[in-house]
């Protein structure tokens, strides 16, 4: 059942000898892969979206896992009914199973379809795509993907949702955004190969990666500060449109510039673990590099979301962000 194939999929490897389909109280659900399921109605309600609901894309981030296991444990029990397709995805569960970020690499900068690389996460980024490349070829009507994480430090919004950049941007429904409790969402300026990024590129589906809280074990979650979160699931399942939520209580911000490292020498001007969307007043020097020189805040302020200076060479060390109006919404 259910529960076990969460179970299953926490503590070991794909067991072939245990049950890949099954009933559930309005539909039936198959197991694609290891963490990777599909709800399938029996009768889909009238304007149910197709939703790729992921969790896990890095291992340490426990409470969108425990979302997936509350919604899981509600559908088998029959206190939710099956209403939409679904597909449940546990991203990384090697990395999940050992409670760390990634084993050898960031599988959430591999999910591009000229992906190159060998190894063990880029083997699991093709299998996602073949995943959702199926689920959304049998389900094509109006494509949803929420890309479950948690963050590493603080935030001033604790709850943000990260738009990914297409050239074409599919229709995003702020409403339910602000419904589910978000209180930010953060519009990308470039492409880059997120898993939601894949569903909203490739598939042109409304897609977002969500930041719900801080990276805590399993069992030491607030989920209480995610019922929000929780409520939108049940009604994605279940095919239900929600109260539309105030838009008005969601800050926007868009990306204004990318903090490089260039060289060795690097270092941020402030605290590595300042909470996200911390703002910076005109003058503040925010990077000192070896070879692209200082970063001084020049004409308005700026906030710092996702820091670390201890990336690789010619990797992102923090996105520099401000405030911008809402794109429109249908
Ligand atoms: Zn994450």
């Amino acid at each position: 059942m259910l529960d076990e194939w969460l179970t299953l999929a926490l503590v070991d490897d794909d067991d072939p000898g245990r049950e890949r389909e099954g009933r559930l109280p309005g539909g039936r659900y198959r197991v694609l892969g290891a963490g990777i399921l599909e709800l399938i109605p029996d009768t889909p309600a009238p304007g149910a979206r197709s939703v790729v609901i992921s969790a896990g894309i890095h291992g340490n981030e426990t409470a969108p896992i425990e979302l997936l296991g509350e919604l899981l444990a509600a559908l088998e029990a029959g206190r939710l009914h099956v209403k939409a397709p679904m597909l449940v995805i546990l991203g990384n569960l090697p990395a999940i199973r050992a409670q760390t970020r990634f084993i050898s690499t960031n599988l959430n900068r591999l999910f591009r379809r000229d992906l190159a690389q060998s190894g063990d996460e880029p083997e699991r980024a093709r299998e996602l795509m073949r995943a959702v490349d199926g689920f959304f070829a049998r389900h094509p009507e109006r494509r949803l993907h929420l890309d479950m994480h948690t963050a590493i430090r603080d935030s001033r919004y604790p709850r943000f949702a990260v738009v990914p950049y297409t050239e074409t941007q599919p229709a995003s429904r702020w409403q339910d955004l602000a419904a589910a409790e978000l209180q930010a969402v953060l519009l990308q300026h470039q492409h880059s190969w997120t898993f939601s990024h894949y569903s909203r590129h490739y598939h042109a589906a409304e897609a977002y990666t969500l930041e719900l809280g801080k990276v805590r074990p399993f069992g030491a979650n607030d989920l209480e500060a995610l019922s929000g979160m929780r409520d939108w699931l049940a009604a994605l399942a279940e095919g239900r449109e929600r109260p539309a939520g105030a838009t008005s209580e969601l800050r926007f911000f868009a990306v204004a510039f990318e903090l490089m490292r260039k060289s060795e020498a690097f270092r941020l001007g402030f605290a590595e673990d300042v909470a996200n969307f911390t703002e910076f007043p005109v003058g503040t020097r925010l990077a000192e590099d070896g070879e692209a020189g200082e970063f001084v805040v020049d004409t308005a302020p700026l906030a710092v979301v996702f820091p670390n200076a201890r990336v690789e060479l010619n990797a992102r060390a923090a996105l520099l962000v401000r405030p911008c109006d809402p794109p429109a919404s249908p």
